[in-house]
């Protein structure tokens, strides 16, 4: 079965790289562009994993991360902060705020792939 990855994010850019990138290498990809669709496809979709930028319309990602974790259907998925945000106050943040690992943009689309990878539950669990 194909891994599922939510992919919150406003830029269309981005959101087409990651989806490229991801969709190549045989996951499922849903997406979001604003931090309140993503909390309800989350809930909806429960991904394997879910791609957060930060910086979002409606609700920022440190918000939408806090949210996630609140709610038991949602808590558990890893959440992994995508953001241009460079400063290391900004990393913490994000950990505080329930995001399991962090990737900087731009975008590398050499080892991006590598990068997701690190933060999916292992294949071959109980119940797969
Ligand atoms: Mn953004």
């Amino acid at each position: 079965m194909k891994k599922k990855i939510l992919v919150i994010e406003d830029n269309e850019q981005n959101l087409y790289l990651i989806r490229y990138i991801l969709e190549k290498n045989g996951y499922e990809v849903a997406a979001a562009t604003d931090g309140m669709a993503g909390i309800e496809t989350a809930a909806a979709v429960r991904p394997d994993l879910i791609l957060l930028d930060i910086q979002l319309p409606v609700m920022d990602g440190y918000t939408v991360a806090r949210r996630l974790r609140e709610d038991p259907r949602t808590a558990p998925i890893p959440i992994v902060a995508v953001t241009s945000y460079a400063m290391a106050g900004d990393r913490e943040k994000a950990l505080a705020s329930g995001c399991t690992g962090y990737i900087e943009k731009p975008i590398d689309p050499e080892t991006f792939l590598a990068q997701v990878e690190a933060h999916l539950p292992p294949v071959g669990g109980g119940d797969a």
